[in-house]
C-alpha cells in the first residue's frame, strides 16, 4: 500500500527533474549562444576593419571611414541571429542525443517549426512573444 501511495510524489520529483533539466538546458543553450555570438561581433569588427583600412588605401581613410561607418555602427546586431542559431543548434543536439522524438510542421503563419515530443522545446522558426520555455506548437 504504501508503494501506492508514493508513486504520486516519484511523479511529482520526475516532473520537477524534468521542469528543472529544461530550466537548465535553456540557460546553457543561452549562454553559448551568447558567447558565440560575441565571437562573431568581434570577428565581423575586424573584417570591417580591415576592410576600411583597404578602402583607406583606394578612396582615403576619411571617406572609407564614413563608408564602414554604419555597418560598424550597427555590427552588434549580429549577436541576436547568431544566439537564436546556436541556442536551437544545442537544444536540437541534446534532443537527438537522448533519443527524442522531433516532429516537423509548418505552422498557420508558414513558419516551418520542429517540436521535440519528450520535452516540449521548440527547435528553430521564429519565436513570438508569449512563447514559454517549453515553447508551443
Ligand atoms: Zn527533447
Amino acid at each position: 500500500m504504501a508503494d501506492q501511495k508514493d508513486i504520486p510524489a516519484y511523479r511529482k520529483e520526475i516532473d520537477h527533474i524534468d521542469t528543472e533539466l529544461l530550466r537548465l538546458l535553456n540557460e546553457r543553450s543561452k549562454n553559448y549562444g551568447f558567447l558565440v555570438g560575441f565571437a562573431a561581433l568581434f570577428a565581423l569588427g575586424y573584417a570591417l576593419y580591415r576592410l576600411t583600412l583597404v578602402l583607406a588605401g583606394v578612396v582615403g581613410y576619411s571617406t572609407a571611414e564614413a563608408i564602414t561607418y554604419l555597418p560598424m555602427f550597427f555590427a552588434f546586431l549580429i549577436v541576436f541571429p547568431a544566439q537564436h542559431f546556436v541556442d536551437g543548434w544545442y537544444k536540437r543536439r541534446y534532443c537527438t542525443q537522448h533519443g527524442h522524438r522531433l516532429e516537423s510542421f509548418k505552422s498557420n503563419a508558414g513558419i516551418e517549426v520542429t517540436w521535440c515530443k519528450r520535452c516540449g522545446l521548440r527547435l528553430g522558426g521564429q519565436s513570438h512573444p508569449g512563447a514559454s520555455a517549453r515553447g508551443e506548437p
